[in-house]
């Protein structure tokens, strides 16, 4: 008999409940922007936070080299895709316990005005820029390194920031960019407007080729997308991740077809072969990847398929605690 009344209290407040939801749903205008670009993930004893700074339209029929554009139109449609493509540019924070790394710092400004939102995710993750110890660069393109300024003040004052010596000597260097021809220009004096601060204030700390950067993380050359590009290994406690910049940048056309290029690698050879390397590396040992362009939060697993392929699956969402 008791449950009688608590079934029409239900039935009444479902009703009441729906009554008061057509109303508020009238009134309500649309938001229109997207949740808080965050996502945790647990690494062994290391937190990793990815950090959106914002997605770019990118022409990839026309910037894939190595493959026709029809056969790049068919397999974005394949993934249910189409051009141009809505192409996500991430950074990554790991907070080992005793330092704070942040892998890649965004455009800021450099990329157009869809971009530039890292530190106010980084914020909205439940830090500020004054705690990051370090910036690891995987390399000195703009959507990676423009984020490290905050207009003409450096966005992380207390960071050390630390990329391969080639990228500095290519990017850094005035000679290129007399040399540059007028398109590219924008390439170096993004990369000098970013980088050039830290180096003046004595923060900037290039390192050669492989190298242990901090206990659990290391740097592993990668060259070919740029002249210094680096991946950065991060490890706890038997558990891997690897942080692959710009190793590729289309999943739809280049986890099946990894010997497709891009028209912004400095060395398309040397590229794709970095990249076949990887891809054969992560699926082999099953670690967790993560990529600078792949849809946010971009972390997943590869998996090797039939015809030389390979399948992304990306992580599945946990609420964590
Ligand atoms: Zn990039």
């Amino acid at each position: 008999m008791a449950r009688f009344p608590r079934f029409s209290f239900s039935v009444a407040a479902l009703a009441a409940g729906l009554w008061l939801g057509t109303a508020a749903h009238a009134a309500g205008p649309m938001v229109k922007t997207q949740a808080p670009g965050f996502h945790r993930l647990m690494l062994g004893a290391f937190e990793v936070t990815a950090l959106s700074d914002g997605t770019v339209g990118l022409p990839v029929d026309k910037l894939l080299t190595g493959i026709r554009p029809a056969s790049v139109v068919l397999a974005l449609q394949r993934e249910f895709l189409k051009t141009p493509l809505d192409t996500s540019v991430n950074g990554y924070l790991v907070n080992t316990g005793d330092k704070l790394v942040l892998i890649d710092a965004g455009a800021a400004g450099l990329f157009g005005p869809t971009l530039g939102n890292l530190v106010a995710n980084l914020k909205a993750a439940g830090y500020q820029p004054e705690q990051v110890d370090e910036v690891y660069i995987t390399h000195m393109h703009p959507d990676h390194v423009g984020g490290l300024m905050a207009g003409d003040q450096r966005a992380f004052p207390n960071a050390v920031v630390r990329a391969d010596q080639r990228d500095a000597d290519f990017w850094l260097s005035a000679a290129n960019l007399d040399k540059a021809p007028a398109d590219a220009k924008g390439f170096f004096q993004g990369a000098m407007a970013s980088l050039n601060p830290y180096v003046a204030a004595g923060k900037f700390k290039p390192f050669d080729g492989d190298t242990e950067l901090l206990p659990g993380i290391k740097a592993v050359a990668t060259h070919g997308h740029t002249a210094g590009h680096s991946i950065y290994l991060v490890e706890s406690q038997g558990q891997k991740l690897a942080l692959w910049g710009d190793l590729m940048h289309v999943a739809a056309v280049q986890f099946p077809r990894p010997g497709v290029t891009i028209q912004f690698d400095t060395d398309s050879k040397a590229a794709a072969l970095q990249r076949a390397k990887a891809y054969a590396d992560a699926a082999r040992q099953g670690y967790w990847v993560a990529g600078a362009h792949l849809s946010f939060p971009g972390i997943g697993h590869l998996r090797k398929e039939r015809a030389g392929g390979y399948a992304w699956v990306p992580l599945n969402y946990s609420g964590l605690k």
